[in-house]
């Protein structure tokens, strides 16, 4: 989609860090971390929100958690522990439309959220 944030650092037209890519995924450094690790897990295909899914995006949700387990492990926080989340519409607190897996580690985080 031409005027998204997510979808231009996909494509490379934004800079931001990199940690993982393939040609169906990308993976980079929240600009505004809450953690120590605080990695964001995106489809390469813009797909605004949770709702927009469909049964075809399946796999690639699970290549998406999948992931999101094993960039949390390469850092050391796959026996500790970290979080995954996905903000879905405004009560959530989404702020960018493109689907994102929020991928938390390195501190102790509170549950429930505020
Ligand atoms: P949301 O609130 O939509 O679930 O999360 C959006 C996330 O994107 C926020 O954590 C925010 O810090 C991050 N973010 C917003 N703009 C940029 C950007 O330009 N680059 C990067 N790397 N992260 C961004
Ligand atoms: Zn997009």
């Amino acid at each position: 989609m031409a005027d998204c944030l997510f979808c231009k650092i996909a494509a490379g037209q934004i800079p931001a860090t990199i940690v993982y890519q393939d040609d169906r995924l990308v993976a980079f450094k929240d600009l505004n971390p809450q953690a120590p690790m605080h990695v964001l897990v995106i489809p390469r295909r813009h797909v605004s929100s949770l709702n927009d899914l469909t049964a075809q995006d399946d796999a690639l949700v699970g290549e998406m958690i999948r992931r999101a387990g094993l960039l949390a492990g390469e850092q050391g926080y796959g026996d500790r522990g970290y979080r995954t989340v996905f903000n879905c519409n405004a009560d959530a607190g989404q702020t960018v439309f493109h689907v994102h897996l929020h991928v938390l580690g390195g501190r102790s985080l509170k549950w429930p959220p505020g």
